[in-house]
């Protein structure tokens, strides 16, 4: 039997792409689900394809920039469910713009989507861990952690900066048993990429299996870490960069 059946998972970003896919996953290994996002439409129509597959999930109509919200979506998700085991800070932005265009307010709006808002879910769903006596996070970095791409400096200092947030909580969380992760994606076919890039075929992954991996994360006893963990395109040279 997986660990995570029964078990509650908060996953950010689940109106599309990597979050709904890894939401789906979760129920499929016997989890519960609580789903934020902004788009409330794109919410409820997961948790009727869940409840169509048995499973149970509850949507909460979070913007993950608004503390209230967060603490909101953690108070509502222990109405439902009881309390909270895992979280997927995955809700995220995309940004290309070279350093001498980009105004402070929009560097603001990248870091604070997403890095700040991780910081924030951490926050809030550290307590219900500490009380349940377990707890894991998954940060949803990227290959720009690792290797910037060139004209994003707003996007990668904030997944840089995830790799750091989740380095300083994996060692806060060890006596707590609390595990803290990253999983870096490299390219994935979803609503993040501009419609205008055509990509070769068999390039892609897809958000299905990316989320594969994610849950795989989570699908461990509570006593070990899937510290890190990074999926890119073979074809492509030094870790997706050329
Ligand atoms: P999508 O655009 O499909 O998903 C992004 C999700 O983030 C959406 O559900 C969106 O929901 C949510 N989101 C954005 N802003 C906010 C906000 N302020 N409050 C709440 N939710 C928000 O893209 P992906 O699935 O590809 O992206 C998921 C993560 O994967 C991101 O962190 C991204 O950086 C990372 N990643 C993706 C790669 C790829 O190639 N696709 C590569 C490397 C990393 P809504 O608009 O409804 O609020």
């Amino acid at each position: 039997m997986s660990i995570l059946e029964g078990r509650v998972a908060v996953v950010t970003g689940a109106s599309s792409g990597i979050g709904e896919a890894c939401a789906v996953e979760f129920v499929n290994k016997g989890a519960k689900v609580v789903l934020a996002a902004r788009r409330a439409e794109r919410l409820s129509g997961l948790v009727e394809k869940i409840e169509g597959m048995g499973g149970e999930a509850l949507a909460v109509t979070t913007d993950v920039t608004d503390e209230d919200a967060i603490a909101n979506l953690f108070a509502e998700a222990v109405t439902r469910f009881g309390g909270v085991d895992v979280l997927i800070n995955n809700a995220g932005i995309a940004e290309n713009t070279p350093v001498h265009e980009t105004s402070l307010e929009h560097w603001h709006k990248v870091i604070d989507t997403n890095l700040t808002s991780a910081f924030l879910c951490a926050k809030h769903a550290w307590p219900l861990f500490l009380k349940a006596g377990h707890g894991r996070i998954v940060n949803i970095g990227s290959i720009s952690a690792k290797v910037p791409r060139s004209e994003c400096p707003s996007y990668t200092a904030s997944k840089f900066g995830l790799q750091g947030l989740t380095h300083a909580l994996a060692v806060d969380g060890r006596d707590h048993n609390i595990a803290v992760s990253i999983f870096h994606p490299g390219i994935v076919a979803t609503e993040i990429m501009p419609g205008s890039v055509k990509l070769p075929e068999n390039f892609a992954a897809t958000p299905e299996e990316i989320a594969e991996v994610i849950v795989h994360m989570c699908n461990l006893p509570d006593y070990l870490n899937f510290y890190e963990a990074l999926v890119v395109q073979n074809k492509l040279p030094f870790l997706g960069r050329g």
